[in-house]
């Protein structure tokens, strides 16, 4: 069965074709600035129509992670990362855009959990994925815990600097994503820091670098912990671009977690993700291939 992946990110969407395909086929673009839902749909529609014409047999299931909420009849209800898409038919577009394929959508992090707890061989893990935003899911005896959203989880009651995308103060996401980490660092260094420059810079030992990402370990750390007394789960996963793209990221985490051990509660071993920033999409996959989301 040929089954088509869409991680479907705020600044970039891949594709993974697979099935009697040897090797897997990847595609991947970014949307198209401003944002506005008829040309990103133009784009999507586009790459699709390039991965179909290559696809033997036709694609028969198509696995989709967004990161969007999105209500049960398939309509956006809410995307900081692009407003444009509130009220879009998502789901009516999806089955359009594949007609005669089984389209199955889910949440990225629900999805990227379970990508992360299968290919750890768990039955239980928590994820949380730091890229444009911070994403997150849960895994309880082998399946999703549907609308798990770790990335809003209030980790800083007395945050009054970074407003999260969601609007509020204090969420792991207002701390911990990767535009939130570079504006901390652009203001500690005193000019503006690209990713690559956060990366040179921590690699050097600056300690702005350091200071810029502390926050963000710290909410992560609070998160973990939090999710850990709440589901005991058997592992914790970082994973996401920015996780993936600075060395040390994880441990930096984990040592925080482990900061925060108490008598009677083991904090869950936290790992990096072994998808590495692909969680979402190896998910994706994973729901094209069983189904689990709406049909
Ligand atoms: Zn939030």
């Amino acid at each position: 069965m040929t089954r088509l992946g869409i991680d479907v990110g705020g600044t970039k969407v891949a594709l993974r074709l697979a099935g009697a395909h040897r090797p897997p086929r990847d595609a991947a673009f970014r949307w198209p600035a401003p944002a506005d839902p008829a040309a990103d749909w133009a784009a999507l529609a586009g790459e699709v129509a390039r991965l179909r014409a290559r696809a033997d047999p036709p694609i028969a299931a198509v696995g989709v992670a967004l990161p969007a909420a999105v209500d049960s009849a398939g309509r956006v209800t809410a995307w900081p990362g692009r407003p444009a898409w509130v009220g879009l038919d998502v789901g009516a577009r999806l089955r359009a855009l594949f007609p005669g394929a089984a389209v199955r959508w889910a949440d990225d992090g629900d999805v990227a959990a379970l990508a992360e707890a299968e290919r750890a061989g768990a039955r239980s893990a928590v994820y949380l994925g730091v890229g444009t935003g911070v994403g997150g899911g849960a895994v309880l005896d082998g399946r999703p815990v549907p609308g798990c959203e770790a990335g809003h989880l209030v980790v800083d009651r007395s945050a009054r600097e970074e407003r999260c995308d969601c609007g509020r103060f204090g969420c792991v996401q207002a701390a911990a994503s990767g535009p939130a980490i570079l504006r901390r660092a652009t203001r500690l260094r005193g000019s503006p820091v690209p990713f690559t420059g956060l990366r040179d810079g921590l690699a050097d030992g600056a300690r702005w670098a350091a200071a810029a990402l502390e926050p963000a370990w710290d909410a992560l750390a609070a998160a973990v912990t939090g999710l850990g007394e709440l589901l005991h789960p058997e592992i914790a996963v970082i994973g996401g671009g920015v996780a993936a793209g600075l060395p040390g990221f994880t441990e930096a985490v984990a040592e925080r977690v482990a900061g925060y051990a108490r008598p009677g509660y083991a904090a869950p071993p936290v790992r990096p993700a072994a998808l590495g920033a692909l969680s979402s999409l190896h998910g994706a996959l994973l729901l094209a291939e069983r189904g689990g989301g709406p049909a």
